[in-house]
């Protein structure tokens, strides 16, 4: 089974790409999702958070105060170090075990959802790289759409993200979002056939 990092900039598809796969039965994993679950109330992090850090950093209803952890790391860079390892030691463990269970159903591919994977400079991670993508001018109108949001914020936004040609030149696998949602869903389809086999 193969690791494939879903990624592209601001208002390309992602979103529209990871539930369509989520809908044909594949697993995608949003990193993020699984940090902030696990520090949530009750979460998978929270026994390492009071070990290292303290019940002052455990709010009440038993999730991280994440204010005062943010207040703390900010100040602290080995803070900030001490609680990298232990999410990250609980993310990769999940990852681990959602990874075999997924191969023994017979999956040829699990799926990342990292929107700043060459931002973060993470892509040696992954075994495939798949960028979606769209023209400027579509993604802004898209984005325009589904957010209340400043067209200039958009501008600012896109323009600190990598730049479109570089990311596909660095991707094994390419989607072009300019058109329906149907070509869309064709488009992965097809790669999903690539996948497998
Ligand atoms: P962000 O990085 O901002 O989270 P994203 O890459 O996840 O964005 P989506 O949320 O999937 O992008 O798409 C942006 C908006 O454009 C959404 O409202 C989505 O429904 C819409 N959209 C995406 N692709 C198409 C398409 N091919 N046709 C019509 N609408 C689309």
């Amino acid at each position: 089974m193969i690791s494939v990092a879903i990624t592209g900039g601001i208002g390309s598809g992602k979103t529209e790409v990871t539930n369509y796969l989520i809908s044909k039965g594949f697993t995608v994993i949003d990193a993020d999702k699984m940090s902030r679950e696990m520090t949530g109330a009750g979460g998978k992090a929270m026994p390492y958070i009071l070990e290292h850090f303290g019940s002052s950093f455990i709010l009440e209803d038993g999730s991280l105060d994440r204010a005062a952890m943010r207040d703390l790391i900010f100040r602290d860079p080995e803070k900030k170090l001490l609680l990298e390892e232990g999410t990250t030691k609980v993310i990769l463990e999940d990852i681990e075990a959602i990874r075999k269970e997924r191969a023994e159903s017979g999956d040829k591919a699990l799926f990342f959802d990292i929107p700043l994977l060459f931002e973060t400079g993470t892509e040696t991670d992954y075994d495939a790289i798949l960028v979606i993508t769209a023209d400027y001018d579509v993604r802004k109108a898209r984005i325009m759409a589904r957010d209340d949001i400043d067209p200039a914020i958009i501008d600012l936004i896109m323009d600190t993200q990598e730049d479109e040609e570089r990311k596909i030149a660095m991707a094994d696998f390419v989607i072009f979002n300019n058109g329906t949602l149907e070509e869309l869903h064709d488009a992965v389809d097809m790669l999903i056939k690539k996948l497998e086999f």
